[in-house]
């Protein structure tokens, strides 16, 4: 495995310390291993840790817990009968590379010291405290499932949905099943300039032969081919130099067939000087889309916009204030956006509302403004600012015991990449605190077997993995006979009585 630099550098402050060789400076994954081998031969005190949470983050902790610490015990718990949180709800039906690290996860969660209890949602059917009582160590990796509102006048119309909503619609999310999106009118405007927004742009725009290979949910492949929409416009508050999605992206979007990009010179004219000293990274991307607006395009590039049918754009410097109703008021008819200016520049540039408005003629409005957290349990310390729950590398603020990591840890914002890291980070430190004696292992622990009774009681059924499997196997069955990777079954009942 590659150890990413700084995290190297984290394992060998721990383990060179625990070694009493090498110095914190050494940074080599070699080092640190060896160091790992020397801590774990010592007789070690049982390690009974509860993760929160099956998504990327809980099962990186997991990771590197039953890796590095020999008598963890690690239980996941997860509110839905099926694992892998995101990757499974959020990663685009389109990109099953991206998907692979569930072969991992599968791993992990075959480890003999690993347990995976899906239907179980702490703080509805098991407390906090209970679980504390169960388990030495509580990490938290239960991710950021609310919305973040727009906060503007006719949210609530028919036909504005968050991005996430429609994402968990398309992917079989049991809860967004019954969506049942507006795609009647040729216009949809996506309220953000990052990937989750580009996810969605190609999505409504794909051709439908390239959906129907996917994983994605059937209602929402029939209503694709359903839709009227033919542009997609992606707003954002602020320039080109400030775009959140990434190169890959928007590659794709460019080369995507039957559709053409809708990109307006003046937005880029003057950008190529600008961008000589940014980082590599910003640079390529910024060069892509100048050279999709003002370059002409190479013979085969003229022939792709030929063929196109739909179309879809970047709208910058705009700031939504209101989303218009239809003559009835129920449904959207268009929005009104403010031009903005930007202050300061790169990065941190803000933008700043001017007085001048325009309407755009639109039937969908999707927001993709971002994810937060929400507080699970009161018991548990929440900054409601910032929607995360404030930690020092991954040890939760003023309460012994729990960790926290991934999304609720430090935001909605990174890639499953940087997900590892963080849940490493805080694998890292429970590791530390069991050391250093700031997290107390002296006391056995009951573990899964103190809360199967409580869960009992409740008449909740935890689901294990085995039987993920079964409900895996059913899916990827009835995805066969369709010509797909997998039928996701969409509903939590259905889920469990696939398992028999
Ligand atoms: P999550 O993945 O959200 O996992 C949290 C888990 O906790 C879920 O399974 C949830 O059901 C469970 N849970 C919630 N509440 C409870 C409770 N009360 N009790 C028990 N369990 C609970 N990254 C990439 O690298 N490539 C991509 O292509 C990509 N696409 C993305 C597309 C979308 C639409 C989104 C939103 C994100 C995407 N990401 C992608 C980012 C990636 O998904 C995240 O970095 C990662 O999933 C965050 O992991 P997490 O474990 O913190 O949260």
């Amino acid at each position: 495995m590659i150890v990413p630099r700084p995290l190297a550098a984290l394992l060998a402050r721990v383990y060179c310390r625990t070694t009493g060789s090498g110095s914190s400076s050494s940074s080599s994954s070699g080092r640190a291993f060896s160091g790992v081998q020397w801590f774990s031969s010592l007789a070690e005190p049982e390690l009974k840790v509860c993760i929160v949470g099956s998504g990327p983050a809980g099962f990186y902790t997991a990771q590197h817990l039953l890796k590095y610490h020999k008598s963890s015990v690690v239980d996941i718990y997860e509110k839905l009968p099926v694992p892998f949180g995101l990757v499974r709800f959020g990663v685009a039906p389109d990109h099953p590379e991206v998907k692979n690290v569930i072969n991992a996860f599968t791993q992990i969660a075959h480890h003999d010291r690993c347990s995976f209890y899906g239907n179980v949602s702490v703080g509805k059917d098991i407390s906090i405290e209970e679980l504390k009582q169960a388990y030495h160590a509580l990490i938290l990796t239960y991710g950021a499932e609310a919305n973040r509102i727009l906060g503007i006048p006719g949210e609530n119309l028919l036909g504005v949905y968050s991005a996430r909503t429609f994402v968990g619609w398309y992917n079989g999310l049991p809860e967004n099943r019954n969506l049942n999106p507006e795609l009647s009118s040729e216009t949809a405007v996506i309220l953000g300039q990052g990937n989750v927004a580009l996810d969605v742009a190609r999505i409504l725009l794909s051709p439908i032969d390239m959906l129907k290979k996917t994983d994605i949910a059937t209602h929402a492949l029939e209503a694709l081919a359903a839709s009227k929409v033919k542009r997609v416009l992606l707003v954002g508050r602020r320039g080109p130099l400030q775009v959140a999605f990434t190169i890959k992206e928007l590659r794709e979007m460019i080369n995507l067939p039957g559709t053409c990009p809708l990109l307006n010179p003046s937005d880029f004219e003057g950008l190529q000087q600008m961008i000589k000293d940014l980082p590599r990274p910003r640079k390529r991307l910024t060069e892509l889309m100048i050279k999709a607006a003002l370059e002409k395009p190479s013979e085969k590039e003229a022939e792709h916009r030929a063929a196109a049918t739909k179309e879809w754009g970047l709208q910058f410097l705009r700031s939504p204030v209101e989303i218009v109703p239809s003559n009835d008021g129920k449904r959207v008819a268009g929005i009104r956006l403010a031009v903005t200016k930007l202050e300061g520049s790169g990065k941190s540039a803000k933008a700043v509302q001017t007085e001048d408005v325009e309407d755009l003629e639109c039937g969908l409005v999707l927001s993709s403004v971002g994810y937060k957290s929400y507080p699970i349990d009161p018991s548990v310390p929440f900054d409601q600012q910032q929607g995360i729950i404030p930690n020092n590398l991954g040890r939760v603020l003023q309460a012994p015991g729990l960790y926290c990591s991934g999304w609720v840890k430090r935001g909605p914002t990174g890639v499953i990449v940087t997900t590892m890291n963080d849940g490493f980070e805080t694998a890292v430190s429970v590791l530390e605190d069991v050391r250093l004696g700031s997290l107390n292992v002296s006391a056995s622990k009951g573990g899964f077997k103190d809360i199967e009774a409580l869960l009992k009681q409740r008449g909740v059924r935890p689901v294990s993995f085995s039987e993920w499997e079964k409900i895996d196997a059913v899916e990827v069955a009835k995805g066969e006979k369709a010509g797909k990777p997998r039928e996701k079954l969409l509903g939590v009942q259905e889920m469990i009585k696939a398992h028999p």
